[in-house]
């Protein structure tokens, strides 16, 4: 029986839905998941087969007269964004997710939902034991540890896997389905600088009221990125008065456009540091001119300091050709949609008083080539003045095609269902998908999911009225 959910068409989702919001998930917790899944297939009587990732493959065979129709594999995975306000108290490894329904809004008390992605477990396990749908076969996949880098998904062992289509239940948006994600690549920078130590005079320039976002979703939006600002105004004030950098420090996560960055760099007296700070104001003056809408709390605080070392002239020219590399939208794509190809975000700089710097960038692509490419430019770069780069966390991207087979029966399935049309796209951030379809040869996918806002936040909600229509197109499009 559902215990806080009313007014819903179908109950079965809704009601795993409340039961794996029960279940302790955040990433890395998922052990309580799998046993729950291992459960229900053994209750139902269902084939299944669990890893050392903490995944779950769980079979169930076609109706009867379709047992020999070909697979299909839905795919979602079980753990959640462990997030809460700062008064909300709750413990994730041990605490249920209050569930509160606000008409057709879904939400918890405090913390995130977990609607991404339990909604899609969910109707992976509805589908699995709703006896009295017509199916094929199908195969569902329930990866751990999505949200810290695709972790289970990398680890499973897909010669388990049959299909040669899957319908990967995590995209946050009803009326488009994603035919393809980013790939994405590390890298740190490390510059040798020449630390000279001498007390003079400076100037703190703090960057602040930036808007940020996430490095890739929001990369085409316009704002901007702490760092690159930092760079820009250095660069400007160099140009006219030959400066020398003290500290730099901006940017926190990898895959976050940076809101915060302070830098000092030194002066010859305190009439130079105010000359500096006249001309900065003129710079910033400019910025301001050119900020969306998100970024107008863009604030820059000047203030004169002393300083007791700094970077020699020549290191203090590596650390500017470095931030004034190409960033954000490095390419679009030259076929519909039209939308970002190739992205950087130069997500983090941090100075080291014993001599060195260090730079971390995110590069994203639908193309396995174009991120050889931007790794290729950071090498090129580390080369000419003599830094050195490490490459990491690399994982590929997928692309799709817009009228493949699957997508249409995707969009014909959501029609009948809802009557209502919905749009091929892509997503220029990672999914499983990409490392899926990347080691499962043939493997033809999309990805779908019901209206989820505010993801990886606590202010998390789920439209319900929308995760009916997904679970009616599902079950409409496995109908044949
Ligand atoms: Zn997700």
């Amino acid at each position: 029986m559902l215990e806080t959910i009313k007014n819903i068409k179908n109950h079965l989702p809704f009601y795993y839905f409340e039961q794996i919001s029960k279940i302790p998930r955040a990433s890395g917790n998922e052990r309580g998941m799998v046993e729950y899944i291992k459960n229900i297939a053994i209750e139902n009587g269902l084939e299944y087969y669990t890893d050392k990732g903490d995944n779950i493959l769980v079979r169930k065979k076609g109706s009867v007269g379709r047992e020999n129709e070909d697979t299909i594999m839905l795919q979602a995975h079980t753990d959640m964004v462990a997030e809460k306000n700062n008064n909300t108290v709750h413990d994730f490894a041990s605490d249920p997710i209050m569930l509160i329904q606000d008409g057709n809004i879904l939400r918890a008390n405090g913390t995130t939902l977990g609607a991404d992605d339990g909604f899609g477990v969910a109707i992976m396990l509805a589908v699995l034991t709703d006896k009295s749908l017509s199916t094929p076969p199908i195969e569902c996949l329930f990866t751990a540890s999505e949200e810290i880098g695709l972790v289970g998904a990398g680890k499973f062992d897909y010669s388990k896997i049959n299909a040669k289509r899957m319908i990967n239940l995590d995209s946050a948006e009803e009326n488009t389905v994603i035919i393809g994600c980013c790939g994405g690549v590390r890298t740190e920078m490390t510059i040798p600088v020449d630390c000279i130590s001498e007390s003079t005079n400076g100037v703190k320039i703090t960057i602040g009221g930036l808007c940020g976002g996430h490095s890739g979703e929001d990369i085409d939006k316009g704002r901007k990125n702490a760092n690159v600002v930092m760079g820009s105004i250095l660069g400007e004030i160099n140009k006219k008065i030959s400066l020398c950098i003290s500290s730099i420090s901006g940017g926190d996560k990898d895959n976050a456009i940076p809101r915060e960055c302070t830098a000092i760099f030194a002066t010859e007296s305190k009439e130079k540091s105010r000359e500096c700070i006249s001309l900065i104001e003129e710079v910033v003056a400019d910025i301001k001119r050119d900020l969306v809408d998100e970024d107008k709390s863009f604030l820059v605080v000047l203030e004169e300091v002393s300083c007791s070392y700094h970077y020699s002239k020549e290191s203090t020219e590596k650390i500017l050709k470095v931030l004034s590399l190409p960033n954000a939208v490095l390419e679009y794509r030259k076929v519909k949609p039209i939308l970002p190809q190739t992205s950087r975000n130069l997500a983090k700089i941090r100075s080291y008083p014993d001599g060195k710097i260090t730079i971390g960038f995110s590069s994203r692509s639908y193309l396995e080539e174009k991120l050889d490419w931007s790794c290729a430019e950071l090498d090129k770069i580390a080369r000419e003045i003599g830094a050195s780069t490490y490459h990491h966390e690399r994982y590929p991207g997928w692309q799709g095609e817009g009228d493949s087979a699957l997508v249409v029966d995707w969009q014909s399935a959501y029609e009948r269902a809802t009557g209502r049309r919905t749009e091929p796209t892509l997503i220029h951030a990672g999914l499983e998908c990409g490392l899926i379809t990347s080691k499962v040869n043939g493997l033809e996918a999309i990805s779908v999911g019901a209206n989820v806002h505010d993801l990886h936040t606590p202010q998390e909600t789920m439209e319900i009225d929308s995760f009916d229509r997904i679970y009616d197109t599902v079950v409409e499009l496995l109908k044949k």
